[in-house]
């Protein structure tokens, strides 16, 4: 806390997963004397930069952008960019740390990044996003790279962002360097799935979750929360797999459809219109309530993504999800559940899939959109989304193997970070000390 003062996430983060590395220390001394611990969580490098831009009004704006280069020990960082007014150095540095682990997780060759910048895309207008993200990449160029450093989208950055970023980045370096970033669209060296992957990764790793209990989503009523890239498509594979979304949400409230959430509606509204969540239930039939500002947990369900963002799920959040008898819960989102919430599931029986293993399908299938670009191939859509549930798949077990082989069975916080940790300490004893 003394070395980095004022950065609540970071020691949440951090203090989430060292609280789960006590045994693995005790096993491999030669892990605390290399000094592993103390090494990953500094991070390799971190850039914070100026970016000013220009307004349709002719004002100049600045904004404080970031990218932490967290640990590249399994390969070049990877990890998105957030565009919102929350971020700062020790929100970035939280995100980078759990990306460390995640990539781990995925079982692919990619080290761990995040970065961003205080920019709030709303209410911009298309020329002000392209203004901004040019000037953004023209100091980032420098620091990125195939090899070195991969960027791709998060909160307030996705494919029209990633769009803008790469063309400047192209016009810079005079390359076409389509493995630079991920999250690219489908002409110009994007991957298919890789728009559903977060989302429909989450939804396979509570299918196997539930699967450990002999149930399904088949018949279950479930909440997601957010309506972002995340919310939309792991809305979509629940309602393939059987399952009813009857809430979703954005930071102005959530609306409550118990026929089920519309996803042509939705999608119309938050990915062509850009609008806020309240004109869904002005459109659609009678029977759906928009409520204001109010939590979204309060309504009942078995299963229960928080997909929008972090420390959206508290305490008392998960005491009601309690009563109301959910069975699991499942972070699509980056540390969603705050401490105290996770611990109340736990001490209910409730399952708990926490973000770094849960989400991990995003990234797992950027490191595929990486593996096409290389190759300058472009896999079918079934083969790809066939791959990101093997990926999803292999998580859990893995997962769930080291919490039992730890004694914990069923614990995924402790299978996700001690699986994840290993992987990463491994490499980083081979190096040496560097
Ligand atoms: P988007 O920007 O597409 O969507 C974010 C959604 O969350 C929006 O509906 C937004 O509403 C809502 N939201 C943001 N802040 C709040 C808040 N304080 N209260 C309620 N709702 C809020 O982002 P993504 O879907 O890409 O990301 C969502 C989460 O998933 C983040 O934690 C991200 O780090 C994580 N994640 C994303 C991955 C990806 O592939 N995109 C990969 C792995 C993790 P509003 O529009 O009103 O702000």
């Amino acid at each position: 806390v003394r070395r980095n003062p004022a950065e609540p996430e970071f020691h949440q983060a951090v203090t989430e997963v060292l609280d789960t590395l006590a045994p693995v220390i005790a096993r491999h001394p030669e892990y605390a004397e290399a000094k592993l611990l103390e090494r990953i969580c500094e991070p390799e490098r971190q850039i914070i930069f100026r970016v000013p831009w220009v307004d349709d009004q002719g004002t100049v704006q600045i904004n404080r952008a970031f990218r932490v280069e967290y640990n590249s020990a399994l390969g070049p960082y990877k990890g998105g960019l957030r565009f919102h007014p929350s971020v700062n150095l020790g929100v970035v540095k939280f995100l980078g740390f759990e990306q460390i682990f995640k990539n781990a997780l995925s079982g692919l060759p990619i080290g761990g990044g995040k970065g961003g910048a205080d920019f709030d895309p709303k209410g911009r207008s298309d020329n002000e996003i392209m203004r901004f993200c040019q000037s953004f990449m023209t100091e980032l160029y420098r620091h990125i790279g195939e090899y070195t450093d991969v960027p791709a989208g998060d909160i307030g950055v996705g494919a029209r962002e990633v769009g803008y970023l790469f063309g400047q980045y192209k016009r810079i370096t005079n390359r076409y360097e389509s493995g630079v970033l991920t999250g690219k669209g489908l002409g110009w060296g994007g991957a298919r799935v890789r728009k559903e992957a977060t989302g429909y990764g989450a939804v396979y790793f509570a299918e196997e979750m539930l699967a450990t209990q002999g149930r399904s989503l088949e018949g279950q009523q479930v909440v997601v929360s957010g309506s972002g890239n995340v919310a939309i498509y792991a809305m979509e594979k629940v309602h393939q797999l059987g399952g009813r979304v009857v809430a979703c949400s954005d930071s102005s409230g959530y609306v409550y459809d118990p026929a089920g959430i519309d996803l042509e509606l939705l999608r119309q509204i938050k990915e062509v219109e850009r609008g806020r969540i309240g004109l869904y239930a002005e459109r659609k039939r009678s029977g759906t309530d928009f409520v204001d500002g109010g939590s979204i947990w309060s309504v009942p369900c078995q299963v229960a993504l928080p997909c929008a963002t972090q420390n959206e799920l508290d305490e008392s959040a998960a005491r009601q999800l309690v009563q109301s008898g959910v069975l699991a819960v499942v972070e699509g989102a980056n540390m969603p559940c705050t401490p105290e919430a996770v611990r109340n599931f736990r001490e209910a029986g409730v399952l708990f899939g926490p973000g770094k293993a849960a989400n991990a399908g995003g990234v797992a299938t950027s490191a595929l959109e990486m593996q096409q670009n290389a190759s300058r191939d472009s896999w079918s859509f079934e083969y790809s989304e066939q791959r990101l549930r093997d990926i999803m798949i292999d998580i859990h077990r893995s997962c769930d193997e080291t919490a039992r082989e730890y004694g914990q069975p069923g614990d995924y916080v402790l299978g996700a970070n001690v699986t994840g940790f290993c992987r990463v300490a491994d490499a980083m004893l081979a190096f040496g000390v560097i």
